[in-house]
């Protein structure tokens, strides 16, 4: 008997070789691979064996290819095409009229599948009529045998990979299921409330379903389970994060007000609401977790630094966290002119800067207290900065992280020296990604959340327009003329299949040489990408802010979150390949100033229907609609980022509602309010540890 822990090197039939193929897709237990779930099912209920085929039937057979012939039949002009095919169990004739492609890709030895309608011909043969054919390999053979005796109907498709088919999983699985000891996990009273399948039925189910009804009721335990014990982690994280002393910091509302007062705007209801938010979480002795969310645009940084004033006024320290240099540098200048009364520090690997007189040494200004608010990169969770009485980090994400990226940010800026040892800092977390409302609480578990839900009022519209190939001419024609007027642009190049960064800077180079010698002659273009220098970066960004470029051809790696108000036009290429929610970040960067903005989404040449799923970006410029469009077209899993490594299984494409992450929620609140360790329950407990290993963080 196998056990879950063991290697996948305990099967007799799987040595070195296969092993590292194995664990080049993650599996390296035994339980791996039985959790390496099939991408979809291929209904094998029609397929019959020759031998047995009778009248009137439709079927499909697979065999080999005995002779071929076409004949051309006088009076009518036809040509009549006939090809016997056999299996162990006999020969059949296949018959189609006018058809030439039959005879282009068969040929007498070939392997091929058959589906079609048996008939009787006039002299009473049997025969498959105008059957579609498939080609296939001699190892896909002697399939139909095993498929109706394991499965009888569905047969699990497995990604294939490195030459390991769906044959093979198949039988490997098979066997391995038969000799593991499988132990349920999940609660008693769980499963029963939730009416789920056990854990051995939902293996059996998932791999082997006889319908397709257990395959679904399988795949909805597994959605449940991951669900379940993210749940339970999340939990956990809060409890422990609520464990935590931080320095509780009075609320100065003088101050505030007076900083309020100074800014060239009125505040937005929503922007009030959240600060106040805030500032109260602020004045508790348990740390702040709160994630505040806003579309791009909405206005978070004032938000934040009216928290960051309160915490320095008080005379303690903030350091303010950006995922790239580039925006790092932006909050900098933002942040030293709103705040000038006090030492705010910009500090990344290759900047070093103080608004305050030259300080030589920022590390040491920083340790000694001198330094109110430091701002650089998330990398300076890695360096080894000392503050002296740090006592509110702030994260801008910006990025879209997964759950598990998220609480490695938060323990990390949560071990920050805050000079003080018994407490840690106040966290908040900023993020441009609309969330669903619906599925926000149950997805971050173990947060707080604050929501600006409205613009800065007097903010135009972007108009939006999908793009066919017959528009091009005319957007560009457009374009040009906006050029001319003073405005400019933005041009975001696809996503490359085989997502390297190399092909990244392939692509977005040859589209760059393309426009500035076939399009847009006259105009200056400039080239962003994932694999520039921070520097040359930060120069290429200067340029483009500087109007010396017109237009700024990048990757979709690169953040592009600067504020250039006179850039008007995001043109999207590819667009299809791109999530809403995604698309909807891009076209945040323009719309920022006081000129009429515009995004053009063009798809490539073969993608037709994709279209109207892009519709949606034409209808609304509101993020969390835009958010609730993806969720009902490609489900929640796309908002956890990635839970796991790799591509989401059938288990978490078939978590498309919200309803089963609210009950995992319920369920595991349940559980962690009578036994927060999970004693009780030694199997589950080693599951939720797991989590954490399985993710790759960063
Ligand atoms: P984001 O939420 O994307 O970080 P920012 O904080 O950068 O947005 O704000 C975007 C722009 O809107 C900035 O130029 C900022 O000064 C301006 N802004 C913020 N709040 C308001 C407001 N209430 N009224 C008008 N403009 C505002
Ligand atoms: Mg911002």
């Amino acid at each position: 008997m196998f056990a879950f822990s063991d290697p996948v090197t305990k099967i007799p039939k799987i040595g070195t070789k296969i092993s590292n193929k194995l664990s080049g897709l993650g599996i390296i237990t035994i339980e791996d691979l039985l959790y390496h779930f099939p991408h979809r099912y291929e209904d094998f209920s029609t397929f019959k064996i020759i031998g047995e085929l009778a009248i009137g039937e439709t079927v499909t057979i697979q065999g080999q290819i005995e002779d071929i012939k076409t004949k051309r039949t006088w009076k009518k002009r036809m040509t009549i095409t006939e090809c016997y095919l056999k299996d162990d169990t006999g020969t059949i004739k296949a018959v189609w009229f006018n058809n030439p492609l039959p005879v282009k890709f068969l040929s007498q030895g070939k392997f091929v599948q058959l589906s079609g309608k048996v008939v009787l011909s006039r002299d009473n043969e049997p025969h498959l009529q105008h059957p579609n054919f498939e080609i296939i390999k001699k190892t896909d053979l002697g399939e139909i045998q095993t498929k109706s005796a394991s499965s009888g109907g569905l047969a699990s498709i497995y990604p294939e990979t490195l030459g390991l088919n769906s044959y093979w999983f198949r039988r490997i699985i098979k066997q391995v299921l038969s000799q593991t000891k499988i132990e349920e996990f999940l609660p008693q009273d769980v499963i029963k409330d939730q009416k789920l399948v056990d854990l051995k039925n939902a293996l059996e189910n998932i791999h082997f379903p006889k319908a397709s009804k257990d395959a679904e009721r399988a795949k909805k335990r597994f959605a449940f389970e991951k669900m379940f014990l993210i749940q339970l982690k999340a939990l956990q994280v809060k409890k422990d994060w609520d464990a935590n002393q931080a320095v509780s910091i009075k609320f100065d509302e003088k101050t505030v007000k007076k900083f309020v007062d100074s800014l060239p705007f009125k505040l937005t209801d929503a922007q009030k609401k959240t600060s106040w938010q805030i500032i109260q979480d602020l004045g508790e002795k348990t740390p702040m977790n709160r994630l505040l969310e806003g579309d791009v645009g909405s206005g978070k940084t004032v938000v934040a630094v009216m928290a960051i004033l309160s915490v320095i006024n008080r005379g303690h320290q903030v350091a303010l966290l950006a995922p790239t240099e580039v925006l790092a540098v932006q909050h900098f200048d933002v942040i030293k002119d709103l705040l000038k009364d006090h030492e705010v520090a910009l500090l990344t690997s290759s900047q070093k800067k103080s608004s305050g007189s030259g300080k030589n040494d920022l590390k040491k200004a920083v340790n000694k207290g001198e330094i109110d608010v430091v701002i650089g990169t998330h990398a300076i969770l890695q360096k080894k900065v000392g503050f002296k009485n740090l006592a509110l980090v702030i994260i801008d994400e910006q990025h879209r992280f997964g759950v598990n990226q998220r609480a490695h940010l938060q323990q990390k800026a949560a071990r920050l020296d805050d000079g003080k040892k018994k407490t840690i800092p106040h966290l908040l977390t900023m993020t441009a990604t609309p969330i669903p409302r619906t599925l926000s609480l149950a997805i971050f578990g173990n947060l707080e959340f604050s929501i600006i839900d409205e613009f800065p009022k007097g903010r135009k519209q972007i108009k939006t327009s999908v793009v066919g190939k017959s528009g091009r001419a005319q957007v560009y024609q457009f374009i040009e003329k906006e050029i001319k007027s003073g405005r400019q642009v933005f041009v975001i190049c696809p996503l490359v299949e085989e997502s390297s960064k190399i092909t990244e800077v392939k692509a977005a180079t040859e589209e760059l040489i393309r426009l500035q010698k076939k399009v847009f002659l006259k105009f200056t273009l400039g080239l962003l990408h994932g694999k520039m220098k921070p520097k040359e970066k930060n120069r290429i960004m200067s340029a483009f802010k500087d109007k010396k470029i017109d237009i700024l051809v990048s990757t979709s790696v690169v953040e592009v979150g600067v504020d250039i108000p006179n850039a008007t036009i995001m043109m999207i290429e590819g667009a299809e390949r791109f999530g809403l929610a995604q698309l909807h970040q891009f076209r945040g960067r323009v719309g920022r100033g006081k000129h009429q903005s515009y995004c053009f989404l063009f798809t490539s040449d073969n993608a037709p229907d994709s279209t109207s799923r892009l519709r949606a970006m034409e209808k609304t410029n509101d993020g969390f609609k835009i958010a609730e469009a993806d969720l009902k077209l490609r489900g929640p899993c796309q908002f956890m980022g990635t839970l796991q490594s790799g591509l989401p299984d059938v288990a978490m494409e078939s978590l498309s509602d919200v309803k089963t992450i609210q009950a995992a929620r319920d369920q595991a609140q349940r559980i962690i309010a009578f036994d927060p360790k999970l004693k009780k329950f030694p199997l589950l407990k080693e599951q939720v540890e797991k989590l954490d290993t399985i993710t790759h963080w960063e």
